[in-house]
């Protein structure tokens, strides 16, 4: 165990609701880590779509309930990755990668540069539970058929995932399930990181 997370990554999986950017914001809130979340990357961009093209796009899929394009989402996460790695910083992955391409994407970036990841934790809960906690939450994305959309299209593109990292004998099952502070203390153990 240790203090010091300097360039490590953690990738943080689970359905929609099922904790990952509770969890993450409370880690950060005792550990020097920083939390990176795609869905906040690609909402705070949707919110000025009427000044660029690019955010547009983004605003449109988010809206449906779809992901954005692997290019498109490949290159605007690798980007605060890389800078957050200049800050000398670590960082908790969550909402990426979401699709087999997006996985295979970040494994060759970073053996490229000589990176790996730390830790790649699936974050379990039921589809019963991610479906309540979504329409609990009351996003403007999580309205019912959004919702299910998102849902379904995540068991659909991100199900290979948890596989590809399953086969590595990399992939580290967290119940999702239980109260709080029991996730969390799990997810620290498994993230090897000492508060
Ligand atoms: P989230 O907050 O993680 O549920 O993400 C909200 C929305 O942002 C998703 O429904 C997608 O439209 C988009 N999004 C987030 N992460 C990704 C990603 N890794 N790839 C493509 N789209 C993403």
């Amino acid at each position: 165990m240790n203090t010091d997370t300097t360039g490590q990554i953690h990738v943080l999986l689970g359905l929609p609701g099922s904790g990952k950017g509770t969890q993450a914001t409370r880690i950060c809130e005792d550990v020097d880590i920083i939390h990176l979340s795609s869905g906040d990357i690609f909402r705070r961009f949707a919110a000025n779509s009427h000044s660029n093209h690019l955010y547009r796009r983004i605003r449109e899929h988010i809206d449906c309930g779809e992901l954005v394009p692997n290019d498109l989402a490949c290159n605007i996460v690798m980007r605060e990755i890389e800078s957050i790695h200049r800050e000398g910083k670590g960082v908790i992955l969550d909402g990426f990668p979401r699709t087999l391409s997006q996985a295979e994407f970040l494994d060759e970036r970073l053996s490229e540069n000589d990176g790996h990841i730390s830790s790649i934790i699936n974050l379990a809960v039921s589809e019963e539970t991610s479906l309540e906690r979504i329409l609990d939450r009351g996003r403007h994305d999580d309205l019912p058929e959004i919702a299910k959309k998102r849902l379904e299209v995540h068991l659909r593109l991100s199900d290979p995932v948890l596989d590809y990292y399953r086969c590595k004998g990399r992939l580290v099952e967290v119940d999702g399930d239980r109260a709080q502070d029991e996730v969390k203390t799990d997810l620290l153990r498994v993230m090897g990181v000492e508060i």
